[in-house]
């Protein structure tokens, strides 16, 4: 599964980003985390992004661009990923379709938590508030002056995406003013057909293929040969409703080349048979 969490600074990304990690066995692909954490590094990026981030404006598309291309196509990233705080502006959106479309893969939707931007510093703060009383670190750019840019550049940049993404049909929108786990449980009820049908989607070759393999590949007499060994103690009954789940496979089995071939190599069908013996009398 993969999906992207749209929404303002502030609108729970990062939280409903960690119930679909949880939930789907995906990762979470946060580009501000990324950043932070090369920030923290001091490597180039984190030293070309630091200020830029400080002050809430967003860092050049060809830097999250160059650092989303490398994530995806790590290993655990294979099974899925949610992708919060990316993409932020339309060329970014533009060039992860290119991404994809190079891999072969493609998106399962783009949720957008819509919130009323009134609550957003009350959330920061909350947050800030938390951080602070679990003794970490708080974020260079949870500040008021900082939020102001950072919708800004959300308003200008990234709101766009909404479009964006209506147009591909891709957008889901979920009311992100909801408790927490209202936004979780809006956002299932969203995805579960993309969950059923990812979930089934493996299954059915896997067992499409068991039920074609005594046909094709060990042919039905030998499947037949073992049902009747392990009949031969039972009464034609119990016997028979043994028979029953595999009855389709094999009459279709009956009509392959499989199965005359066999039966020839044995020395013909039971008709052939008969002739030949009612010859000899
Ligand atoms: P976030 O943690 O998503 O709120 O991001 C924190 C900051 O990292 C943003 O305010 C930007 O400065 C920067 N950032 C994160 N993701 C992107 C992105 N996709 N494009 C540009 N800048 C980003």
């Amino acid at each position: 599964m993969r999906l992207i969490l749209l929404g303002p600074p502030g609108a729970g990304k990062g939280t409903q980003a960690q119930r679909l990690v949880e939930k789907h066995g995906i990762v979470q692909l946060s580009t501000g985390d990324m950043l932070r954490a090369a920030v923290a590094a001091g490597t180039p990026v984190g030293l070309k992004a630091k200020e830029i981030m400080a002050r809430g404006e967003l860092v050049p598309d060809e830097v999250v661009i160059a650092i989303i291309a490398d994530r995806i196509d790590q290993a655990d990233a294979k099974r899925g990923f949610v992708l919060d705080g990316f993409p932020r502006t339309v060329p970014q959106a533009r060039a992860l379709d290119d991404l994809l479309a190079e891999r072969g893969l493609k998106l399962d939707a783009v949720i957008e938590l819509k919130v009323d931007e009134g609550i957003l510093l009350k959330r920061i703060e909350t947050r800030v508030n938390e951080m602070t009383a679990r003794g970490q670190a708080v974020r260079a750019d949870d500040n008021a002056e900082a939020l102001k840019k950072r919708l800004d550049a959300y308003r200008a940049q990234t709101a766009p995406l909404v479009d964006y993404y209506a147009g591909t049909g891709q957008l889901k929108t979920v009311d992100g003013m909801a408790v927490i786990d209202s936004v979780t449980e809006a956002i299932d009820g969203l995805l579960a057909p993309w969950a059923g049908s990812s979930a089934r989607r493996p299954r059915a070759p896997r067992r499409a293929q068991r039920a074609r393999a005594p046909k094709a590949k060990t042919g039905r007499s030998r499947a037949a040969k073992g049902r009747a060994k392990k009949a031969s103690g039972k009464t034609r009954k119990s016997a028979g409703k043994g028979r029953k789940a595999a009855r389709p496979a094999a009459r279709k089995g009956a009509r392959t080349g499989a199965k005359r071939g066999r039966s020839n190599g044995r020395g013909g069908t039971r008709k052939t048979r008969a002739k030949r013996l009612t010859r000899a009398r």
